[in-house]
């Protein structure tokens, strides 16, 4: 192993070796968590026309008067008449302001005065209408090149008549999980094995970070049948994510099947408790991570290194959303490496208070990770980190 680099060292080499991928044409309905390639403009005013904010009828704004009601205009039909001083037009929310009209009085400050007649009180000019290119103007910006699209960008999207959008494609990640011992979930445990968590775990973050898992092996500890599958990952995915297999131990063969693939090394080990035996080398096409086999492990370098390449990858900006929280109890530190520390974080009128997950905060104990707002980065150091201290927290 090379010397230990910081958590911050790791990201800034995995970020200089991402290139952004090319962008394709998204469906609305498709687009729920890309990343916008393009910078959206409206091409219309939004609401496109003056409309009634309420459902009631339009009048010429003035003292209270007894009106003639000489039409109606609802949502999607327009009056086809205009207004006269005297009259009203019936109008429903939504619905087009009929010209000649400059206020709306709603249905419930009016009163019935026979068949055709209603009496208003007195209405100011302006109220209760909805003015066109109230929320947006033609021509006006409305969304970024790299926004990530949710429920909300799509929603605008769709209010100015778009129905696709140019998005990053993809990235194509391909994920392989190594060891002898690994058994797929729902098949009997033989003697010494253990069932493999990492393909699921790693394949569900994957998905999150907008990226599509397109192959997904388990591979012995062969040296031959870890650089076939490899070279098959590495032809076909923009980033290969291995489990396990990274170590030194003689039954390792990651790393080595990675260099006869061409791959080159930019960094072999982080201080960083989870997750110091981590991988990360480029080749022109592709970059490749060797994940520790340690669940836990995995599971914190994926979310500290990995997905940080995807988000990059697709445009977005890496950075996780990092804040400070107050522990609500002590920690041990690490002398040398910092810590990834699992917590749940609370509300409280003095900021964000951290909490373990669990006492056993092993590589090895993935129930650790069950209920885990956010990662808490320990610097190294001696002795504890305090009850009440603030500390740097990653969400997740
Ligand atoms: P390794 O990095 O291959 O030395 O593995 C370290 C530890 O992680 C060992 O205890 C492995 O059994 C375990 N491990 C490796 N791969 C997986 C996996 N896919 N699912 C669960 N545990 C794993
Ligand atoms: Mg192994």
């Amino acid at each position: 192993m090379s010397e230990l680099i910081a958590i911050a060292e790791a990201r800034r080499r995995v970020l200089a070796s991402v290139a952004r991928l090319a962008d394709e044409e998204v469906f609305l309905a498709a687009g729920l968590g890309r990343v916008l390639a393009e910078d959206v403009e409206s091409s219309i005013d939004v609401p496109p026309f003056d409309s009634s904010a309420m459902d009631g009828y339009a009048v010429v704004a003035g003292p209270a008067a007894e009106l003639e009601v000489i039409g109606e205009s609802r949502a999607g039909y327009p009056a086809e008449m205009s207004l006269r001083p005297g009259a009203a037009i019936a109008v429903s929310t939504g619905s087009a302001v009929p010209e000649g009209s400059t206020a709306v009085v709603p249905v419930e400050r009016t009163e019935q005065a026979g068949s055709d007649r209603v009496r208003v009180p007195a209405t100011e000019p302006g109220s209760n209408i909805r003015r066109a290119g109230e929320d947006l103007r033609a021509g006006q910006a409305v969304l970024r090149a790299s926004a990530v699209l949710g429920p909300a960008e799509l929603g605008v999207a769709a209010s100015v008549g778009r129905r696709s959008l140019r998005c990053a494609r993809r990235p194509r990640v391909a994920l392989i999980v190594t060891g002898d011992e690994l058994t797929d979930p729902g098949e009997p445990l033989g003697a010494g094995r253990i069932y493999s968590s990492n393909g699921v775990a790693l394949a569900a973050q994957v998905d999150r970070a907008g990226a599509e898992v397109v192959l997904r092996e388990t591979v012995a500890d062969s040296a031959e049948a870890t650089r076939a599958v490899l070279g098959r990952a590495l032809d076909e995915a923009d980033v290969v994510i291995v489990s396990g297999g990274v170590s030194v131990g003689p039954h390792d063969h990651v790393k080595g099947a990675l260099r006869d693939l061409g791959v080159e090394e930019r960094f072999w080990g982080v201080g960083l408790r989870p997750g110091k035996p981590t991988f990360f080398g480029a080749r022109a096409d592709g970059l490749a991570f060797g994940l520790p086999g340690n669940p836990v492990s995995a599971m914190v370098t994926c979310q500290l290194f990995v997905r940080p390449a995807l988000a990059a990858l697709q445009g977005a900006d890496p950075a996780a959303t990092r804040g400070r929280a107050i522990l609500d109890e002590p920690v041990a530190r690490n002398p040398r490496r910092e810590q990834a520390v699992r917590v749940r974080l609370r509300a409280a009128d003095d900021g964000w208070h951290a909490s373990l997950t669990r006492g056993a905060q092993g590589s090895h104990v993935l129930t650790s990770m069950l209920g885990a707002d956010a990662l808490a980065l320990l610097a190294p150091g001696d002795g504890k980190a305090a009850a009440g201290e603030r500390v740097e927290i990653e969400l997740l």
